[in-house]
């Protein structure tokens, strides 16, 4: 892997949490999700009576999708609510929309994760290169490792145990519940600091989603963003690392190949 530092002022204490980021970060399971939400909600605005063209609609759903991309799922549905209001529509449900929206890219990701729980597929196959072998290095040197995704709760759970690296999380798993409010990256952040009585500088965040970078770094921790490319699985995605870097990463890392110059860096004792 290749590192680089974006911020060069970056302080490391004593890491003690290291919090990920599921999907595009760990898992490429529900890899092109995008694919699947952007042409859906196309789909619904232009039924409204006062829409775009095609073309505009597309560029603007998907800045926006991106944007709120490592909050819950469900934000992502009550922007798309606003914006058919917006343009004159009558939206459906937020729920509803959510629901439309599994219902489709299950399809296009139910034979992954059947082929995972049968063997078929090995999980090295569904990560992002090295990955798995890096959990496990931080596990073994003693670190408490979190998991947090916008992806409901059941799914993330059944994904990671799906890949085998749920034995490093134990039940520091945290997806999205049905009632998002009381749950939230930043909550989680919040939650891991107060239970171990930690500053912010105790805490690395790995993440390819602009959420997870942000809320890191209002506590003052070490922010990772992963700029993943999901179907090479290695390899640096020029945009994601574009969006990163805007939302306040201290490193990148396309991958966690030949993580030695990382692991130096986050325990450089
Ligand atoms: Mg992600």
């Amino acid at each position: 892997m290749q590192i680089e530092i974006v911020n060069p002022g970056f302080h490391i204490g004593n890491i003690h949490s290291a919090l990920f980021d599921f999907d595009g970060t760990i898992s490429v399971i529900r890899q092109g999700w995008q694919d699947v939400m952007v042409p859906m909600m196309v789909e619904e605005l232009l039924r409204t009576p006062n829409h775009e063209s095609e073309e505009e609609l597309r560029s603007y759903v998907r800045e926006y999708v991106d944007l709120l991309t490592g909050k819950d799922t469900i934000y992502q549905m009550i922007r798309l609510a606003e914006e058919v209001r917006a343009r004159g529509g009558e939206p459906s449900n937020p729920l509803d929309y959510k629901r439309e929206y599994h219902a489709r890219l299950w399809k296009r990701i139910e034979s992954r994760v059947m082929g995972l729980k049968s063997g078929k597929i090995n999980p090295r196959d569904m990560v992002i290169e090295g990955a798995i072998d890096f959990l496990a290095e931080l596990h073994r040197r003693g670190v408490v490792m979190y998991l947090a995704s916008g992806t409901d709760h059941d799914y993330v759970v059944d994904e990671a145990r799906a890949l085998g690296i749920d034995v490093f999380f134990g039940d520091r798993i945290f997806g999205a519940l049905d009632n998002y409010w009381e749950r939230s990256k930043a909550t989680v952040i919040k939650h891991i600091l107060r239970s171990r009585n930690l500053g912010g500088e105790s805490l690395v965040t790995f993440g390819d989603g602009f959420v997870e970078i942000e809320n890191c770094k209002q506590v003052g921790g070490l922010a990772v963003g992963v700029a993943s490319d999901e179907v090479k699985r290695c390899g640096i995605n020029a945009w994601k690392r574009e969006r990163l870097i805007r939302a306040g990463a201290d490193l990148i890392i396309p991958d966690y190949t030949d993580p030695e110059p990382l692991l130096e860096m986050l325990f450089p004792n």
